[in-house]
């Protein structure tokens, strides 16, 4: 059996991209010296899938920011405000992935959402008026000779049209339907080029099959569809989908014109199901998403194979692939040295599912797979029992009754008693947590970490931190502050590492978005607090000032959700066993004296499962309570906070009110407050701080602009339930542009608050 990639990580082993591209940014470095990284990077990651005799290996999987942004560019999508910039090609790109302040003007980044139910974040596409699709770009063709001239033949990787016109944003009352004929002309034009190339196979990817789809939808797709394919020749296009199955749409996609449909066999509850039901068309391959692209597992190569034997009696024409691309895991185990044998042996990274690809494709040639050594092996693997079991954690999950995760008294009750206690003025300004990680900062954390420095040593270094940051943020005038969190790097690695159960890892980076990666830590076993966690770094804080000081934790959900996850227990009791943890560190803090808590749910929306029908039972259900159960025992003066990113959640808005903060702060500043309508419509109890600028982009807001957005917010929210805050934690940014935009953000509180 061949197999397929649907895309490698791009970022390289060692984070290559990102550093060469942080050097660009900083103009250290020409353009040059960043296409030879990149060149070296590509060309490393095609051989190692060809090495592991892949058969069908993905080229413009590579980007250097983003692949929704790579298309956007492709199609002429690039709008006018950056257009107007005048910049060249490279620097446009960034400009609209990043936003640009400089001589040739300022205009912000374009907007950032999530990839369906993953941590990786796309760039939107913005179409309007002046929008003229076309095909104006050359990487992919670029791309695909490269790997030519190195003697491998690649499938291109594109976004799919539909996906594309699904997930763009429109202006000037535009549709995805005025962009249907432009589109059909831009992918035929790219297929027409591919051609003449002498590729073989197209890659299209269409995630957006797997959500919700209505008539209209299947309608667009097949208008599409109909159109691109028939202009395709020779060349074989492959209609890749993941993260679910497209059960809206299969009978319509299995009687267009494509040469190959990838189905994802994993998150894709009823894609078994439906080859069952409906067959496959003889006349196609199918491209089997059997080797989980998302998480780090090794693949059980009982149940893979007993998926393909049964699919086999559909379908000749099978070639094994991953579940999605292998953005989603890091890059190798290699590069873990400090994990032990008995851990390590459960793990299976990118490079490593290269080997259990070819392992699997050996085994479906052989009758006796069951006596080959690969097969025993693995077998070997899931039958034993796991070390970091706690009989307790379980217990105490199970035991958990209705009353853990209501708070008393109600919520309108408290916020009098808060308002008493706390006497800040309307509009209290605050940030989200985090402040800039500056090189000391680092250099403070890496010498700790090499053992360069004795804990006490980088506990005062902390604490200095903390002293000069409480300092910054009294002279600003902000009125809630933070620590700072420069004990931590990363939100939920740091709680992990004192919880446990968890494993870490040295290098298993994954690309969160541009140049930004996360090294989600793993659940290996069953979860418990073994100590205080964040105390000492908060009573420190708040010794040093009158102003309160809030607490700073993470969420069960975010924790749960940024990790990855066990896959012998449910989410749910992981998230209940997480929460128990949060739980105890939240009464530690009230007990110590910190008044105000902060549990972020950054990533609470990130798993929403993609069909509505999913949301309900199965996620919602336990997510909610799990942040509940975190603070349902604290006194009513103590003012519960929470955080999430991406506003994207209007609608669950009631579920949100529902986890019963007593104040909530989430991004709103590059999703054109939206948002603010559906607090409104929904009588949102809960008090509210929509961020008043977006801190992904180094761009200082101006006070007019932070006035502006607050009047258009008080339209919307009541003034005693309003807060002004950044959109996010501040921790990626340098001090200079941070204090310059938090000195504006207070300006401008004090100007709207003199109109109240
Ligand atoms: N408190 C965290 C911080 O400020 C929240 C980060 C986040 O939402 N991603 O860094
Ligand atoms: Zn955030």
């Amino acid at each position: 059996m061949q197999s397929a990639v649907i895309g490698f990580p791009r970022v390289g082993k060692l984070r290559e991209l990102k550093f060469a591209c942080e050097k660009y940014f900083r103009g250290e470095v020409e353009k040059e010296d960043l296409w030879k990284e990149a060149a070296k990077l590509r060309k490393e990651h095609w051989e190692w899938q060809q090495s592991f005799g892949i058969q069908y290996i993905s080229s413009n999987d590579f980007s250097f920011y983003d692949n929704m942004l790579d298309a956007a560019v492709l199609l002429n999508a690039v709008p006018e405000c950056y257009r107007k910039l005048k910049l060249n090609e490279t620097d446009t790109y960034f400009a609209m992935a990043r936003g640009y302040q400089g001589e040739a003007g300022d205009v912000p980044a374009l907007a950032m959402k999530k990839w369906f139910n993953t941590n990786y974040h796309y760039i939107v596409p913005e179409i309007g008026a002046d929008t003229q699709i076309r095909l104006n770009g050359s990487k992919p063709f670029e791309e695909y000779r490269e790997a030519r001239c190195l003697g491998i033949q690649t499938k291109s990787v594109l976004i799919g049209a539909f996906t594309f016109l699904k997930l763009a944003k429109y202006q000037d009352n535009k549709t995805p339907d005025d962009y249907v004929d432009a589109m059909v002309s831009g992918y035929r034009a790219v297929l027409e080029k591919f051609r003449t190339l002498g590729a073989e196979w197209v890659q299209l990817d269409e995630p957006a099959l797997v959500t919700d789809l209505t008539k209209e939808d299947i309608c667009l797709f097949e208008t599409l569809y109909k159109q691109i394919l028939a202009g395709k020749g020779k060349l074989k296009v492959l209609l890749q989908t993941y993260f679910g199955d497209i059960r809206d749409c299969y009978r319509n996609v299995a009687a267009l014109d494509f040469d190959g449909i990838g189905l994802d066999f994993l998150e894709g509850k009823k894609t078994k199901d439906l080859v069952e039901t409906y067959g496959f068309p003889e006349d196609k391959v199918l491209f089997a998403g059997l080797v989980n692209g998302k998480n780090i597992w090794r693949c059980n190569y009982r149940e893979t194979l007993e998926v393909l034997w049964e699919i086999k009696k559909y379908t000749p024409q099978i070639v094994l692939s991953t579940s999605c691309s292998l953005l989603h895991v890091p890059y190798t185990l290699g590069s873990e040295c400090s994990m032990k044998a008995e851990v390590k042996q459960h793990f299976s990274f990118a490079l490593e599912k290269l080997q259990e690809l070819q392992e699997l494709s050996v085994l479906t040639e052989c009758d006796d797979y069951k006596a080959q050594k690969e097969y025993v092996d693995n077998r070997r693997l899931f039958e034993q029992e796991r070390p970091f079991v706690h009989a307790e954690a379980k217990q105490r999950a199970a035991a958990l009754s209705e009353k853990d995760f209501i708070r008393q008294p109600e919520r309108a009750e408290r916020q009098r008693l808060q308002k008493k206690a706390f006497g800040l003025p309307l509009l209290p300004t605050t940030t989200i947590g985090s402040l800039p990680q500056t090189q000391e900062v680092k250099r403070n954390r890496s010498s700790y970490r090499r053992g360069e420095i004795d804990k006490s040593t980088y506990d005062s270094q902390v604490y200095a931190f903390i002293k000069e940051c409480i300092e910054k943020q009294e002279q600003i005038g902000l009125d809630v502050l933070v620590h700072g969190e420069y004990e931590r790097n990363d939100m939920v690695e740091f709680f992990g590492e004192n919880l446990s159960g968890y494993v870490f890892t040295d290098k298993a980076w994954v690309q969160s978005y541009g140049t930004r990666c996360v090294k989600p830590p793993i659940i290996f076993g069953d979860v418990m607090r073994i100590a205080p966690i964040t105390v000492d770094y908060s009573v420190y804080a708040q010794s040093l000032t009158e102003r309160p000081v809030k607490g700073m934790l993470t969420g069960p959900v975010t924790i749960l959700n940024w990790s990855f996850p066990r896959e012998d227990i449910s989410l749910k009791e992981m998230a209940y066993q997480i929460g128990i943890a949060v739980r105890e560190e939240v009464l530690d803090l009230e007990r110590a004296g910190i008044r105000m808590i902060q549990i972020d749910e950054a990533a609470l929306k990130e798993k929403l499962p993609i069909r509505r029908s999913d949301w309900y039972s199965g996620y919602l259900d336990w997510a909610i309570p799990a942040f509940r159960l975190c603070h349902s025992g604290v006194k009513p003066e103590t003012q519960i906070h929470t955080h999430m990113c991406y506003s994207e959640f209007d609608d669950i808005i009631r579920e949100i009110d529902d986890m019963d903060a007593d104040v909530i702060s989430f991004e709103a500043s590059r999703s054109k407050l939206t948002i603010l309508d559906a607090i409104r419509e929904n009588h949102f109890e809960t008090e509210v701080g929509p961020g008043v600028y977006d801190i992904h982009s180094p761009r200082v807001p101006s006070v007019e602009e932070i006035v502006t957005a607050l009047r258009i917010m008080l339209t919307k929210i009541s003034k005693e339930k309003l807060w002004v805050n950044p959109d996010c934690g501040l921790k990626t940014r340098g001090m200079p542009e941070t204090e310059a935009s938090l000195r504006n953000l207070v300006e401008a509180a004090g100007i709207v608050r003199e109109e109240l």
